[in-house]
């Protein structure tokens, strides 16, 4: 069997028919925003693998943190030691994360790192005296990962809620925030959403330990983005009703919107901040959760006063040097004039695809462009045609987007954002 076979039999690949795959790619190697394919082919990375690849593939400050790690210790178990790597990376995320969050606990994936946030707001609210708030509320079109618990607060529609109905946590819903970003906010609670969600808030309060949102970008639920004053409101809502709030930025931590943390839109921070994807420049697995000194300190007052989760590989020295590295790279600051030329570029570009038949809504903020059919896109369709365009995108449900490493030149973003509205002209 060759290497393409072999898989097709044998390996599982994310959301996809085993009996009838569509196209795979076999990458031999990856630089920059380069993918290499076996027969030589080369394509544009236009997803940064996931969103994680910020600074294109093999970067090499994020290489050679590697090498040295790898040379000196490449595992410990974080019960009762630590390492130079986990300390470094906690210093660096203090420096760049919103100010509140002091408390740090390093995650295997971004799926567990909510996991592990909503544990932590059911035993701040335990340790608080309120045991019986053990609900989430959330809104509508979010993703938050694949786990039981992550997945329970996902879209009910779009995270196919009816399969595991029985299995899932029952939690509380508000609709999705109607105005987008950049439209001109409207204090009427009856069309910002706010009243919607006040009112759940309201009758639920002595059930929900907390709410969880992503903030401003909602990504694999539907690639939508709403108004940053919605959050502002949610904080004062919150705050009144005794319900911690939960920033998910794993999709938009590290500069992806064009602020440091979607939180920068804002004026408020949350109580417990989830961060994944890009942490390690995409080379591995791992996250991180952060949260206040008034939430872990309360959870250290209660019973049993540990906080209950361990993974085995938690804070693994590799994995912390990769994200030390990355973040170093964040630390110098290009992140912020690379996004904001994307975002320019990818406005200019894409606005051609809102007079194609069949598009619905073009948007872009920081380095996210979004092409939004008014019919579902297949993934596999959209393979076909990637060698030919020299670009890599993966469409889902409605949508063709790109969110490319930051390193992209102006010369293959244009490549980008024409293989985008090929997609929409064909598919
Ligand atoms: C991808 C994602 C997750 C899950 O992260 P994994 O590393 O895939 O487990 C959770 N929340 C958001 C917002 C995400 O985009």
């Amino acid at each position: 069997m060759t290497p393409l076979e072999f898989d097709r039999h044998h390996l599982w690949h994310p959301y996809t028919n085993v009996t009838q795959p569509g196209p795979t790619f076999l990458v031999r190697e990856a630089e920059g925003v380069w993918l290499t394919l076996d027969d030589g082919t080369r394509l544009i990375d236009a997803m940064s693998s996931w969103w994680s690849a910020i600074h294109g593939h093999r970067h090499p400050a994020i290489t050679a943190a590697l090498h040295a790690q790898i040379d000196r210790l490449a595992h410990v178990m974080f019960g009762g030691l630590t390492h130079d790597p986990a300390v470094d990376l906690g210093r660096k995320l203090l420096d760049l994360a919103p100010s509140d969050m002091q408390r740090i606990f390093y995650c295997d994936s971004g799926s567990v790192a909510v996991e592990v946030a909503l544990k932590m707001a059911v035993q701040y609210q335990h340790a608080a005296g309120r045991p019986e708030r053990t609900e989430f509320a959330t809104i509508r079109s979010g993703y938050h990962g694949d786990t039981w618990k992550a997945m329970s607060v996902c879209d009910p529609v779009t995270g196919m809620h009816h399969l595991f109905k029985g299995a899932l946590s029952i939690q509380h819903f508000a609709p999705r925030p109607p105005i987008p970003f950049g439209a001109e906010w409207e204090d009427d609670p009856a069309w910002n959403g706010l009243g919607d969600l006040r009112a759940l808030l309201e009758t639920e309060a002595g059930r929900i330990a907390a709410l969880i949102l992503e903030p401003v970008v909602q990504g694999a639920g539907g690639m939508y983005f709403y108004h940053p004053e919605y959050l502002n409101a949610a904080r004062t809502l919150c705050d009144a009703h005794g319900i911690l709030l939960i920033f998910d930025e794993i999709a938009t931590g590290f500069g992806r919107t064009g602020q440091l943390f979607a939180t920068g839109h804002t004026r408020v921070q949350p109580d417990i901040l989830c961060l994944g994807k890009a942490i390690t420049g995409g080379t591995m697995s791992f996250a991180a959760t952060m949260t206040s000194d008034k939430v872990a300190e309360t959870i250290g007052a209660g019973t049993p006063g540990v906080f209950m989760h361990g993974p085995t590989f938690m804070a693994n020295p590799l994995a912390c040097a990769a994200a030390g590295a990355s973040l170093g790279l964040l630390q110098q600051g290009d992140w912020r004039a690379q996004t904001a030329a994307i975002e320019a570029q990818m406005r200019a570009a894409l606005a051609p695809a809102r007079d194609l038949p069949g598009v619905r809504d073009v948007r872009v903020l920081g380095a996210i462009g979004v092409i939004e059919m008014d019919h579902p896109v297949s993934a596999d369709a959209a393979h076909a045609q990637c060698r030919e365009l020299g670009v890599f995108l993966r469409p889902f449900g409605h949508n063709i987007y790109a969110m490319p490493p930051y390193v992209t030149g102006p010369e293959d973003l244009d490549r980008i954002c024409a293989a985008m509205l090929r997609l929409a002209e064909t598919l």
